[in-house]
């Protein structure tokens, strides 16, 4: 029994040591598992990041990973718990986040391409691709205003205000026109461009209801918990019977994701963009707040980004509808947006 005991002891502490390592192009994650109520700490040194756990200590160990971004990382018993050092190549920045239910920490360092070729270069400017939805044979909801119009005018504001800022933006379109004839091929065209060489997507849209219902909401991707949310997705994704197969399939990734630590990391990162995003708008209009949701948009649903989609009010309420007319509101909305937006990007460490 003595040593079936021991096994298990020495196996839960190599269990608690060892993260979990993934790669995507441009960067590098590392998912610690961390017991309930146990305490971490993080302190940057040159090129390593030292965290320390409270709890069982590992046994020494040292990985070689050598992925673009991380060297490698080595833990060593210290008072009370564990350090882990993971030493990051050149030209790369980190964040942190913490996961609930399991509890887990990520690190998640990514290459800077700048700082690799010019070393004495600032950090590269984050590049924010903004998708106004529909367009060209596609108008939208239609109401007091057309869904399609008003969304690539808040996106057209909110990309001169982020430059103002520092910030590259791309939009997947610039003009009144659709990407594609083909609803599929049209959003495939806008998701492909969410891609590891940018460093968040926004994809702008406004709601139509039957009832009157006004306000902003913000979603990321994930399953819808009711059906209401289904319907919207439906209707985002080309509606009727085409709505209804890209729905289909956007929901079975979305079940293949919740085993995908490393895209429930990315999912993470997008429901705090969410958050500020609508905390932002809410503040510059003084709209209803709809909240933050999870649905099945076709469009965010392989983003390797944070990525999120913004209902920025009703298009037939009787009040909503006539104010999305008005420049003046449409430049609150771009305000919020980009304001939420810097928000997020100056959020080096998103805690939970
Ligand atoms: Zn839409």
């Amino acid at each position: 029994m003595r040593c079936i005991f021991a096994v298990i002891v020495c196996l839960s502490a190599l269990g608690f040591a060892q993260p979990s390592v993934g790669t995507e192009n441009g960067l590098t994650r590392l998912v610690f598992s961390l017991p309930s109520g146990a305490k971490f700490g993080l302190v940057r040194q040159g090129n390593e990041v030292s965290i320390r756990f409270q709890g069982t200590p590992p046994r020494s160990l040292r990985t070689l990973l050598n992925t673009p971004q991380v060297a490698g990382y080595r833990a060593a018993p210290s008072p009370g718990g564990s350090t882990y050092v993971v030493t990051l190549k050149t030209g790369t920045s980190y964040r942190t986040l913490e996961l609930s239910n399991p509890r887990r920490l990520v690190l998640e360092v990514r290459s800077s391409t700048a700082a690799r070729t010019r070393p004495r270069a600032k950090a590269p400017a984050p590049v924010v691709v903004l998708d106004p939805g529909h367009g060209g044979i596609d108008p939208g909801a239609i109401g007091f205003v057309q869904e399609a119009a008003v969304a690539l005018d808040v996106a057209l504001r909110t990309k001169r205000l982020l430059e103002a800022r520092g910030v590259q933006v791309v939009l997947t379109r610039a003009d009144n026109s659709h990407l594609s004839v083909s609803k599929a091929t049209d959003l495939g065209l806008r998701a492909a461009m969410a891609n590891s060489k940018r460093t968040l997507f926004v994809s702008i849209h406004a709601n139509a209801a039957e009832r009157a219902a006004q306000g902003i909401e913000v979603y990321y991707f994930g399953e819808a918990i009711d059906q209401r949310l289904l319907s919207k997705a439906i209707l985002e994704n080309g509606g009727g019977a085409l709505g209804q197969r890209l729905t289909q399939e956007a929901r079975g990734v979305a079940q293949r994701l919740m085993s995908d630590l490393l895209a429930q990391a990315n999912l993470k990162f997008s429901e705090q963009l969410a958050l500020k995003t609508l905390r932002a708008m809410v503040r510059e209009t003084g709209a209803v707040s709809r909240g933050v949701q999870t649905a099945p948009f076709y469009v965010i649903r392989n983003a390797r980004i944070p990525a999120v989609l913004v209902e920025i009010g009703f298009v037939n309420h009787p009040v909503e509808g006539k104010k999305l007319g008005t420049s003046a509101y449409r430049a609150r909305l771009a305000n919020g947006l980009a304001a939420g937006i810097i928000t997020f990007l100056n959020s080096g460490n998103v805690q939970r």
